[in-house]
């Protein structure tokens, strides 16, 4: 990219979530993510910094992120400068194809910063767009597992989980029109029969979890809340290329069901060496690996191995890893955070002590340190209440992340290397895994994060009682 010579014609509308919008590279696989701020905010010195923002987002991918997930997934990306007549041409040019409900926030023309990353609904061993067919399935799998701390203070919260509780409330407040089967415990539960249900009830019930991009372009997902696309029809033409490259007929499930069984194989594919998955195995014994509001069929699950097959045989596994590092970061945080989040966060971290402790970085190898210090007893320190407090906020953005799957058809004739390739029923296909959107979560967050919950829980134990 010649940043010099920036052409927004040569740019378009990718999509965008809460905190940032990205546009893709008409021939090269590079996306431009920019950040977004609330209109109100547009004047404010939130542009000033934002060069420091996307450095720290850069730092924590770096530093944080990648060593926890593994080397091979995270793609952190650079901060680039822009000329300062690029950006705004750009936002005229994309603006009109942004979803509605998505404008009530803007995109950051003032600053000139941007993350460039590599195009990940592309496979990432190409250069350009015209090589390949890809067909990219990203899904956002929210918190896949049950707290088992004895301080969690509502019981029901060890044994239905959070996205199963919210579901509840997110219909009832117009957000979604039906609630969606979908469990991520089952997803991640590492047995492939309750992975397949739960990306049925994905397929089925899209919500912002699942998107599937055919040549970069979005063919399947909600752009909008109230503009859907989720015909399994249409969808199912769409696939039949990639699936069943000669001719024939085929039924829509058995392509769809071709889907499926790819993606779980991707899911369930070796992973590299990371940090975290050597450390605090033994805590999958303490939780229980279901969730009683999971629609798979209860008699089944309460009868599943895979609570053993996860923890005896799939330590490498991705979906394993993924889910390690969300679930130690919750260690005893549950009971701890809720004083610190008032009092003592305000105090201290607003305080100079605020930089000494690393609150907002620097994202670097002593933060790495002190967050995988998982050994320290409670002595009432601040700088023990520090390491919880970020071993939670790395909780919360890896709640938020999305897992992109990647898949190229492969052509070539010589034996592939097993790791990289994944075999369907008539078709082969490279593949790669990343996952994205690891952004730090901001700990003024917490407190947030903590009423909210309340309200679900509480909603969804009114909900429940109402319907017995
Ligand atoms: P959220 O509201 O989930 O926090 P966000 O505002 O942080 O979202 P992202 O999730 O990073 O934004 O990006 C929005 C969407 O843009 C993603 O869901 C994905 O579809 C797409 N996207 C982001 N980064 C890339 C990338 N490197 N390659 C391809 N697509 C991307
Ligand atoms: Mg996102
Ligand atoms: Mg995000």
């Amino acid at each position: 990219m010649e940043l010099e010579k920036m052409d927004e014609n040569e740019w378009k509308y990718h999509g965008e979530g809460n905190k940032s919008l990205v546009v893709s590279h008409v021939q090269h696989c590079q996306v431009l993510r920019f950040l977004k701020f609330p209109m109100e905010l547009v004047e404010s010195n939130q542009a000033s910094e934002a060069f420091c923002h996307l450095q720290n987002i850069v730092d924590f991918g770096k530093h944080i992120m990648k060593p926890l997930l593994g080397e091979s997934y995270v793609h952190y990306g650079e901060v680039v400068q822009l000329p300062l007549d690029f950006v705004p041409r750009l936002f005229l040019k994309i603006q009109s194809e942004r979803p509605e409900s998505r404008c009530n926030k803007i995109m950051d023309t003032l600053s000139g910063y941007a993350l460039c990353l590599p195009n990940l609904t592309r496979l990432q061993t190409c250069h350009f767009i015209e090589t390949q067919p890809t067909l990219c399935i990203e899904i956002k799998p929210k918190c896949g597992f049950l707290p088992f701390s004895s301080h969690v203070s509502k019981e029901i919260k060890r044994r239905v989980c959070r996205y199963c509780m919210y579901q509840r409330l997110k219909v009832a407040n117009g957000k979604w029109k039906k609630i969606s089967k979908y469990c991520p415990l089952d997803l991640f539960s590492g047995n492939k029969q309750r992975m397949c249900f739960a990306l049925t009830s994905l397929l089925q019930e899209a919500q912002n979890n699942l998107k599937i991009f055919k040549n970069g372009e979005l063919i399947y997902g909600c752009k909008d809340v109230h503009d859907c696309l989720p015909d399994l029809n249409e969808l199912a033409q769409q696939l039949k290329p990639f699936f069943f490259p000669a001719n024939g007929l085929h039924c829509k499930m058995t392509v769809i069901n071709e889907l499926i069984n790819v993606i779980t194989t991707a899911l369930l594919s070796n992973s590299d060496s990371c940090r975290v998955g050597d450390m605090r195995r033994s805590h999958f014994s303490e939780s229980r690996t279901y969730c009683e509001a999971s629609h798979f069929c209860k008699d089944i699950l309460r009868n599943v191995k895979s609570s053993q097959d996860l923890k005896k045989k799939k330590k490498k596994k991705f979906l394993y890893k993924l889910l390690v590092s969300k679930m130690l970061v919750f260690l005893k945080i549950y009971s701890l955070l809720p004083p610190y989040c008032g009092v003592t966060l305000s105090l201290h971290f607003m305080s100079c002590r605020k930089s000494l402790l690393q609150i907002d970085g620097p994202y670097n190898e002593i933060f790495t340190e002190n967050l995988l210090n998982f050994h320290a007893e409670d002595d009432g320190s601040v700088e023990y209440a520090a390491t919880k407090v970020q071993q939670y906020r790395v909780a919360m953005t890896a709640k938020d992340c999305s897992i992109m799957i990647t898949l190229s058809p492969y052509l070539q004739e010589e034996k592939p290397e097993q790791s990289t390739v994944i075999n369907a029923s008539k078709s082969r296909f490279a593949f790669s895994v990343s996952i994205l959107d690891l952004d730090p979560k901001p700990y003024e967050n917490i407190p947030n994060q903590f009423k909210l919950d309340g309200k679900i829980v509480n909603y969804y134990l009114k909900s429940t009682q109402t319907k017995q």
